[in-house]
């Protein structure tokens, strides 16, 4: 089951860039697998925020979360190097991924249902405000339990395939065995080594070594979600993922 989920997602994403009419590429998704009834999930309510969701609020039996990496084709990071504005190419392919994510979960759950199981859509951004700034169901934190990277000084999920793309979310009754969660760290500053390139590449003073200012972010990402209304909702920014040792690989590996 566990690679007939992988073919789906993978097929799916190779598919779509030719019958979706969309600019953006994509590499090969990255698929991972959380056992739903991991006690990390709990950890969240501390980690993130006391109201952020369990898979039981979606699927009071389900089994797995199914989480994926969407990684963009480099040359979309490549283009949103240097400057302070997003690229176009960054915000396409932010709104564009949204889409691809939305309709990719449709699809999973169409399949899985074939296949005699269930499966449950996750809004994204689920309860995200302006003023709390925080999503009730944090894709990054729920990927890193499902074993698909490590987060970063960037405070973004570092995965095999670096930082630049998206992740995605689904869960179902069918039963998969858990991705197996690495040791040790991806980002190179968590291992020790020499490397704070995100933090001297943020345009906003949002990074530090010692906080995250969630605010200034949001204030960059506001600027350029104004810049791209015209787009849709894209409220982006990622000065800190691009041009860095992390961008498309886990930099410990190389
Ligand atoms: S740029 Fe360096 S310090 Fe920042 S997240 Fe990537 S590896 Fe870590
Ligand atoms: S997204 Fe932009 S403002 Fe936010 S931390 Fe990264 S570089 Fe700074």
């Amino acid at each position: 089951m566990r690679d007939k989920v992988q073919s789906i997602i993978k097929n799916y994403v190779r598919n779509y860039e030719s019958v979706g009419k969309v600019e953006t590429r994509w590499k090969e998704p990255i698929v991972a697998f959380a056992d739903a009834r991991d006690p990390m999930f709990n950890m969240l309510k501390e980690v993130v925020a006391p109201s952020h969701a369990l898979p039981r609020d979606f699927m009071a039996d389900g089994k797995t979360v199914i989480s994926y990496f969407l990684p963009f084709e480099n040359y979309i990071p490549d283009s949103n190097i240097g400057g302070r504005k997003s690229s176009k190419t960054w915000a396409v392919a932010y709104v564009e991924t949204n889409t691809l994510i939305a309709s990719l979960n449709f699809h999973i759950k169409k399949e899985i249902e074939k296949l005699g199981y269930k499966a449950e859509l996750i809004p994204m951004a689920l309860s995200f405000t302006p003023e709390n700034l925080k999503s009730d169901w944090s894709q990054r934190h729920v990927a890193y339990i499902a074993g698909l990277g490590k987060f970063g000084l960037n405070n973004m999920l570092i995965t095999e395939k670096g930082c630049c793309g998206r992740v995605g979310t689904i869960i179902t009754d069918l039963e998969i065995e858990p991705t197996k969660r690495n040791q040790g760290e991806y980002c190179l500053y968590k291992a020790g080594k020499n490397c704070t390139r995100c933090i001297e590449s943020c345009i906003n003073d949002a990074l530090t070594e010692e906080k995250f200012y969630r605010d200034r972010c949001y204030e960059m990402c506001s600027e350029n979600g104004e810049r791209y209304k015209d787009l849709g909702s894209c409220e982006v920014c990622g000065k800190c993922l691009v041009g860095v040792p992390c961008s498309f690989v886990n930099p410990m590996k190389n």
